[in-house]
């Protein structure tokens, strides 16, 4: 893709690279009160129930201001009774980070652990659920963008719906670019934000959640904030949010929606994701660097590679080498293996990751020999680097 006005390109989960007509759309102040806002909001709030397979009214868009943490807060704290129980599926640092809230927030819960290169499946799911009566709801993370792996939701979703228990799916990484048909994953709710496969700009959380359940969880939240049975009857009642409205963010999603509709949808999305991982993870394998996961646990979402073993190889260097030549990448997040995450997502086509491939290839050599920089004209010095030199 051509990006003459932006420097560097973000090859992360997130903020992402947006596209300049999304970011133009910025460019006016909203009332909160103005019929344009308020019919914006509709057009938005809409638009997300369509994409969730629900535009016959069983679903309802919940926005809320904030990132994706702040809706996923929400909904584990709005659709779980005070006396309900959750069963958390952890497989990287997003369901910790559920399991997390659910302590703080003083709800029970226990949790089905596996390692983070390997997927939650059904059979886990079973024998948790069949031991034990007190689970009402079942807590997943679709992507986990932890690691870059696909967890099966669909097996995961007919188990939880066999034993008649609600689903909670944190989508945040793959909503808009991995289908979740509700016909075959059953789901209570699906969270998103702005900012991830949709490709607007960082500032909103959404859930997805089925209006029965959602009529059913008034008084529920814990937090005056965070309660989306409360927001939702604010939308209701006179189609405006209830506290300050994220306005210009709110804009550039629904430009970034109509970009998101023009390629295609969730398909056209997909296709352009897949792509750029392909053309991602085959370079980099040229290049003799390893995938974390096996092709087939792998979201076309982000990408963990194994960090070179190599002493001399500095993650911080290598990031500002790349940062220099005008990509952002992502440093790894997992507990055990030492490695580096390469995002697929945002305004961005297999050129754009094959051209961050050549960058990595150039920027190799002198990552690895942080004891000797060598410079060249074109990298300006890092703070890391000064303080490489001045040790
Ligand atoms: C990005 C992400 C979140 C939310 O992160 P924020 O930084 O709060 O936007 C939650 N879950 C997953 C799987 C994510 O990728």
């Amino acid at each position: 893709m051509n990006h003459p006005d932006r420097q560097p390109l973000l090859l992360t989960p997130g903020p992402l690279t947006t596209n300049p007509a999304t970011r133009r759309a910025m460019d006016r102040d909203w009332g909160s009160r103005d019929t344009d806002f308020i019919a914006l909001t509709a057009r938005v709030r809409r638009r997300l129930e369509e994409l969730a397979g629900g535009g016959d009214g069983a679903f309802v868009a919940v926005p809320l201001q904030g990132s994706g943490t702040f809706v996923v807060e929400a909904t584990l704290g709005t659709m779980v009774p005070r006396d309900g129980k959750v069963l958390v599926l952890i497989n990287g640092a997003y369901g910790r980070r559920m399991a997390t809230m659910l302590d703080i927030m003083g709800r029970a819960h226990s949790t089905v652990s596996c390692a983070e290169d390997e997927p939650v499946t059904g059979a886990m799911v079973e024998a948790a659920l069949a031991g034990d009566d007190a689970i009402t709801h079942v807590a997943a993370v679709h992507c986990e963008t932890t690691s870059g792996i696909l967890n099966p939701i669909e097996e995961i979703a007919t188990v939880v719906a066999q034993h008649g228990k609600r689903l909670l799916i944190d989508a945040m990484s793959s909503f808009g670019a991995i289908a979740i048909d509700p016909a075959r994953v059953p789901f209570s709710a699906v969270m998103a934000s702005s900012n991830k496969c949709l490709e607007g700009v960082p500032g909103i959380g959404f859930a997805i959640l089925r209006a029965s359940d959602l009529a059913g969880a008034a008084g529920n939240a814990h937090s005056l904030s965070l309660d989306l049975h409360a927001q939702w009857q604010g939308f209701e009642k006179n189609g405006q949010w209830r506290f300050t409205p994220p306005t210009h963010v709110l804009a550039a999603f629904d430009a970034a929606l109509a970009r998101h509709e023009g390629e295609g949808g969730v398909d056209g999305r997909f296709q352009r994701y897949s792509a750029n991982c392909e053309a991602l993870v085959a370079g980099m394998r040229a290049l003799g660097f390893q995938t974390l996961l096996p092709d087939h646990l792998q979201a076309p979402i982000i990408v963990t590679f194994l960090a070179p073993s190599e002493p001399g190889f500095s993650f911080q260097r290598f990031y500002d080498l790349l940062h220099a030549r005008g990509f952002a990448i992502y440093p790894g997040k997992l507990t055990e293996a030492d490695s580096f995450r390469v995002g697929c997502i945002g305004d961005l086509d297999a050129d754009d990751l094959r051209a961050a491939v050549a960058a990595i290839g150039e920027v190799m050599d002198e990552a690895l020999t942080p004891e000797k920089p060598r410079r060249t004209a074109s990298v300006p010095q890092s703070t890391s680097e000064i303080e490489t030199v001045t040790q």
